[in-house]
This record gives C-alpha cells, sequence and structure tokens, in this order.
C-alpha cells in the first residue's frame, strides 16, 4: 500500500516546530510493509491543504493527516478533509462524553467551540484520545483512505499506536514486512561509498540500499521486503557479502546506535587488553569519549592531557631537545607520547594525539595536520600523519574518530 504523510500547521512552515509526526510514522508504517512516498506540509490553509488532498488522492491508497484537530478556528483539517470527500461531520458519543468529563472536573465551563475537537467523519471510524480531547478518524473511501490524527506527538503517538495501527492491520493485512539491516563505515567517505556501490544501488529493488552520512562516518541501510524472516536473512545476507566483496576495509559495525567507540571497547575487554592516550590538540576529547561508555575503566586506566610544550616534557618526560627540534606538531612528537604514555600507564596500547585544530597554522604546519601514534608493547609504534578538513571541532573529532580506527584495525 502506497502511503503519503500531510502534516498541517503555519508553524511547521515557519520553521517553529520540526516534523517530527512524519519521521514517528514513517518509522511505524515501515515496519508495518506500508511504503511511505510522500511527506509533505502545508499550512492552516483550506484551499492548498484541498490542492494537496487532490495531488495525494492521485498518488496514495493511504493518506495520514496530522495536526489541526483542535478547537480553533485555524484548526481546520477535518472540515476541509469532510468537505473534500463529501461527507458531513458528526459529533462523536464517547468524545462528547470525555469532553464533558474533562470540563467538569476541572470546574471550567466548555465553550462551544470544544465541540468541534469531537467531530468525527460520518461513516468514519472514530479513533479515541487517551491524551487529550480531539477524536481522530480512519476513514475507508471508495478509492482511498484517510487517517486524522492530532497534532501533539503526546497524543498522536498513543493514537496511532493503540488504535490506528491495530485497524490498519485488520482493515489491510499485508503479508510481506520489511526487514532493515545498518552497515556502518568508517574512513570513507559518503560519496566515495555511493560510487563504489553504484549499480547496486541504482539496480537493487528487493532488497534497497540506502546511504546516510553522519559525521566523520557512513552508514549503509539495507532494506528486505519478505513473507518471512528467513528469506529477510538470506537477501540481507547476499547483499552485505556483496556490498563488503566492494567496501569492506571500511566496514566496522552493525545497527544505528553501536558506534566506532563501543566496537573498540568491546574489542580491547574480549582480548583483555588495556589502553591510554596522550593527547595534544583533543586536549582530552578521546578520553572523553571513552569514558561514555560504561564499565570502560576495566580497560582504560586513565591517560593524560599535555597541551603545551612544558607539559608534553613534564608530564611525559618527552625531551626538550626533540621538541625544540622536531616541533611538536611532527611523527616524533607523536612517537614520542605515545611511547612514553604506554610505559607510564603500563598498557597494552596507547594512542597520542597532536596537530593543529586551527583556525590558525602551527609551527608552519597547516590547520588539519594531525600526527596520531599507536604505541603497542612489544611492537613498533606506528605513526599516521594525517590532513582533516572543516572546522576545529571537526577536526578534533575526526582525530578521535581516527584514533579509534587505527586501534580497530
Ligand atoms: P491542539 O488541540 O493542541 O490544537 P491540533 O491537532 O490542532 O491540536 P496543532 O494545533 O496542529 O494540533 O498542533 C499543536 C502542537 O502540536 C503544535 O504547536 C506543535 O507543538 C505540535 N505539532 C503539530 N504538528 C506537529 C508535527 N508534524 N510534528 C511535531 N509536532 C507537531
Ligand atoms: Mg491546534
Amino acid at each position: 500500500m502506497k502511503a503519503e504523510i500531510i502534516a498541517v500547521g503555519t508553524e511547521l512552515l515557519l520553521g517553529q516546530v520540526v516534523n517530527t509526526n512524519a519521521t514517528f510514522l514513517s518509522e511505524k508504517l515501515a515496519d508495518m510493509g506500508i511504503e511511505v512516498y510522500f511527506h509533505t506540509v502545508v499550512g492552516d490553509n483550506p484551499a492548498r491543504l484541498e490542492e494537496l488532498l487532490q495531488l495525494a488522492d492521485q498518488r496514495s491508497e493511504l493518506i495520514i493527516l496530522c495536526g489541526g484537530l483542535g478547537p480553533t478556528d485555524d484548526d481546520l483539517t477535518k472540515n476541509v478533509l469532510a468537505d473534500h470527500i463529501g461527507v458531513s461531520l458528526v459529533q462523536n458519543a464517547a468524545g462528547l462524553e470525555a469532553l464533558k468529563a474533562f470540563f467538569a472536573q476541572r470546574q471550567t465551563t466548555m465553550t462551544p467551540n470544544n465541540l468541534r475537537q469531537i467531530e468525527t467523519l460520518k461513516d468514519g471510524i472514530p479513533l479515541p484520545n487517551r491524551t487529550g480531547l480531539a477524536i481522530g478518524c480512519l476513514y475507508k473511501g471508495k478509492k482511498n483512505n484517510y487517517i486524522l490524527l492530532p497534532g501533539p506527538p503526546s497524543e498522536l503517538k498513543p493514537m496511532f499506536i493503540e488504535q490506528a495501527r491495530p485497524l490498519l492491520e485488520k482493515e489491510f493485512p499485508t503479508t510481506e514486512k520489511l526487514t532493515s539491516r545498518v552497515l556502518r563505515f568508517f574512513g570513507i567517505g559518503e560519496s566515495k561509498l555511493v560510487t563504489d556501490l553504484a549499480d547496486m544501488i541504482e539496480n537493487q529493488t528487493n532488497p534497497t540500499i540506502a546511504p546516510y552520512a553522519k559525521p566523520n562516518e557512513v552508514t549503509l541501510r539495507i532494506t528486505a521486503k519478505t513473507e518471512d524472516e528467513a528469506s529477510a536473512k538470506a537477501l540481507l545476507d547476499q547483499a552485505e557479502s556483496e556490498i563488503l566483496a566492494k567496501v569492506g576495509e571500511f566496514f566496522y559495525g552493525y545497527g544505528e546506535e553501536n558506534s566506532l567507540v563501543e566496537v573498540v571497547v568491546d574489542l580491547l575487554k574480549e582480548n583483555n587488553l588495556s589502553l591510554t592516550a596522550a593527547e595534544s590538540l583533543t586536549a582530552g576529547e578521546f578520553q572523553a569519549t571513552l569514558g561514555k561508555i560504561a564499565g570502560v575503566s576495566e580497560v582504560f586506566p586513565g591517560g593524560f592531557v599535555t597541551y603545551s610544550k612544558a607539559t608534553k616534557a613534564s608530564f611525559l618526560g618527552i625531551d626538550s631537545g626533540l621538541l625544540e627540534r622536531e616541533g611538536v606538531v611532527s611523527e616524533a612528537c607523536a612517537k614520542a607520547m605515545a611511547e612514553s604514555a604506554l610505559v607510564l600507564a603500563k598498557t597494552d596500547f596507547a594512542l597520542s594525539f597532536t596537530g593543529v585544530a586551527g583556525p590558525d597554522e602551527l609551527e608552519g604546519k597547516a590547520r588539519g595536520t594531525v600526527f596520531i601514534g599507536l604505541a603497542q608493547r612489544g611492537k613498533t609504534t606506528i605513526v599516521t600523519e594525517n590532513h582533516f578538513s572543516r572546522d576545529r571541532s571537526y577536526i578534533r573529532h575526526s582525530s578521535v574518530m581516527k584514533g579509534l580506527d587505527m586501534l580497530r584495525r
């Protein structure tokens, strides 16, 4: 079933309210195997809403409207839809009782316009509102179907989950369900990933592959449409192995939430290994990132923030001569910081970060130049030279992510 969501409200168009209702509904509908093809937002304007309904009628079988079910004059969604379909509005008896009880309990008088909230489309199925007063509605038309939901998310969500969803499942049973798997990548930009996978992304209809860029990483959502779980798994496995054959080098984990730092901390825990860090330009951001993970103390005893030359020498015991000769933005400094931290903290790994976060250059090195050292007990220290882009905060974040990625490999 092709669906679309129309959010009604001038406040949405003015940018005062974010259209989270559409996000919520889309996600729930996708889980039910109902495909949403359009999200639109229209102001509290009857003519433009009618125009949109005419368009929606041509392209969607299920049209969900949210917002504008309240008592005031600008709440006109119900009236416009009733006129559009050509049905009248009727009072909902249970809604009227709830409305009366609400005002009795508050000991205030009900004004006539409150009655507008309990009107529903004649021959529609009313949707009671457990957390508010406005009644929603499911209307099964000859060609298309309509759902009316209130604007406030605290009313829309329970009404959809408790009332609309079970009705939809009963009235329009679908045999096919959507199953998704999210793959996460670091070290490859979205444009490169999309280019490398262009054939698959363009030609594949089941499963579909959708890329999504986040700061310093990219995710791919693979979605299969099947009747049972086993065939969904088979389709997703097949697509995943084709993807990994092309860009597997950059893949680090699954899921929407599972971040690179969690993957790294889990790896350290599994292998009973410990980690420290000595940070210059990131000034503790790497260690703060570790600190976000509960139980990280098992693998992270502590570390160093050495911002100046003086603290690099006094905290870490780095030779001042080396710092003068090579500069702090150097491979030699990153190596010395990591090796010294490793010895002082007695860990299995030590990362070091030194570079130019900007905005100005330092020691003649451009903003974004960052040396990251990885010392490992009994192994030769590795240092990467990186040239990150954008602003100060992005450069620091890029450094943290790159450090995590060096550890993971
Ligand atoms: P009310 O009875 O509160 O007037 P209503 O159904 O008439 O409810 P609106 O007047 O359109 O709903 O919106 C009420 C409030 O709900 C808005 O001010 C806004 O905070 C929130 N809201 C409306 N639409 C959305 C949306 N699409 N996404 C998120 N929040 C929304
Ligand atoms: Mg309103």
